[in-house]
């Protein structure tokens, strides 16, 4: 048979192109041809790392589709989800993306891939991959846990049998009991029925279930129960294939992911190796999170009254959330990185001790591969799943008792509650159990992507199915 060939085609955002560039590198280093389609703006995204790929012999391509921005009344060279101005232009975005699919069948015509590995939120390439009798994989950016929590709550909706927002409720049917209160449901799993954004999901959803299958970020090992109840009750064909960060084995490639790094590599490392090992705690909320200026403030008191030193990577190009004199009393226990940190890197270094993580499915499988316990303090979407993965299921680390953004009038996360949880995971008598249960895990996830593991053997049932399916539909 043929080489085979994947298009690779994730959703415009950090959180999922990072993991699909990785993806392809992984598949490439098999012997796939891996294209991967994105917008001109995001080009840089995926180019460095490719060609550094180039001169380890492996080849990724990359074609691009113009995105209609302005004809969707963004502004130009809106094309990425962390540019989007105001939360009333999302819908503008993604009736853009649905624009895509002409040019995108037009690639698919000329190049002949076997198969389509696009985003779940790209619902119309299974109509795509239906016309050129290719198949098409979805993934969805997160773990087998955090998909099974979500469809027992849309099936059973066990947030109407609670009086409060704050009243817990047990999710129905999983494998653990697990326990979440409103506050940390997401807009999307309490949407009525007869809603437009309702019709929006209900048709991706439709169309990834008509997909041939589903592509995970996650190992077996990390998850076992839910990889079995996800096939069995969700019975959908999946192959788990990460951890994807592994991939990236020299500093160049771990430092590098997303964006160029605003601090030098050698200088976040100098800096590290002059600390005791697992004495520094990282704070970083991922690429797209933005904090009011009191709850910096908050943040920023709360690490000084932890009394550990830190990373923190902060976004916001203003200062005023600095408490007054903060830099000046931190500088011997704190680097403050502005923009966009070598995350990779820095996790894996032997001086770190905790992660303070908004629990973006990539930073948590980072954290996780990385051996690090983590402080737990998701802000929207799934992350507050992910989170009660880490807290309990994994006991691996401890929350903030933070709240979706919706809840933007709350008081937010107190400087004390933080400072708890930072010195919970970090020095109390519980520390060492954390710590110990991270490296195991740790562990586990590098033995996964070895020949013969089961995300490596993950990946090899995966090529035999797309050749498979490829020969039937010949
Ligand atoms: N990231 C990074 N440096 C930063 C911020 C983020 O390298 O300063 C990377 C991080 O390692 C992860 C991705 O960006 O791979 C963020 O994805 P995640 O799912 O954690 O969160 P999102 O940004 O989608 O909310």
């Amino acid at each position: 048979m043929s080489q085979l060939h994947f298009f690779f085609f994730p959703l415009m955002a950090h959180g999922h192109m990072i993991p699909t560039l990785d993806m392809a590198k992984l598949v490439a280093s098999r012997g796939v041809k891996a294209t991967i389609i994105t917008t001109p703006l995001n080009e840089l995204v995926f180019s460095r790392s490719i060609e550094r790929s180039k001169h380890l012999g492996i080849e990724i391509d990359i074609r691009l589709i113009k995105f209609q921005a302005v004809e969707n009344n963004l502004p130009e060279g809106c094309e990425r989800l962390d540019l989007i101005p105001s939360p009333e232009l999302v819908n503008n975005f993604f009736k853009a993306t649905v624009m895509m699919q002409e040019q995108f069948e037009q690639l698919v015509e000329e190049c002949h891939p076997n198969c389509l590995v696009s985003d779940m939120m790209f619902h119309w390439t299974t109509d795509t991959a239906a016309k050129f009798k290719i198949s098409r994989i979805v993934f969805h950016g997160t773990c087998f846990f955090s998909l099974c929590v979500a469809e027992s709550i849309r099936h059973h909706k066990p947030f109407k049998n609670v009086s409060s927002d704050s009243e817990s409720f047990v999710v129905p049917n999983l494998p653990h009991q697990i326990k979440l209160t409103r506050t940390e449901l997401s807009p999307f799993d309490l949407i009525e029925e007869e809603t437009i954004i309702f019709q929006i999901f209900n048709e991706v959803r439709e169309a990834n279930l008509k997909s041939y299958g589903v592509i995970f970020n996650s190992f077996y090992e990390l998850e076992p129960d839910y990889v079995e109840h996800y096939t069995k009750f969700l019975s959908r064909k999946n192959w788990a294939i990460g951890p994807l960060s592994l991939c990236n084995r020299d500093i160049e490639d771990k430092a590098e992911r997303g964006e160029k790094s605003s601090i030098r590599e050698h200088e976040v490392l100098k800096w590290l190796d002059s600390k005791k090992p697992s004495s520094i705690v990282y704070v970083c909320f991922g690429s797209a999170a933005n904090f009011t200026t009191t709850q910096m403030q908050e943040l920023a008191m709360g690490l000084e009254a932890s009394g550990q030193d830190f990373i923190w990577v902060v976004r916001t190009d203003n200062e005023e959330w600095m408490p007054e004199g903060f830099e000046e009393r931190t500088k011997e226990k704190g680097l403050i990185v502005r923009g966009w940190a070598p995350q990779v890197l820095i996790l894996d270094h032997e001086a770190i001790g905790a992660f303070v993580t908004h629990c973006g499915w990539n930073s948590t499988l980072e954290g996780i591969s990385a051996g690090v316990p983590m402080v737990t303090w998701p802000l929207f979407a799934e992350q507050f799943f992910n989170e009660k993965l880490v807290t309990d299921v994994l006991k691996i680390g401890v929350g903030v008792g933070s709240v979706q953004w919706r809840e933007a009038a709350s008081e937010g996360v107190k400087s004390e509650a933080i400072a708890k949880a930072i010195k919970r995971v970090m020095v109390s008598e519980e520390a060492e159990g954390f710590r110990s249960s991270a490296k195991a895990y740790k562990e586990m996830a590098r033995q996964a992507i070895e020949r013969g593991g089961s995300s490596y053997t993950g990946l090899t049932t995966l090529l035999q199915d797309i050749g498979a399916y490829s020969c039937k539909s010949d």
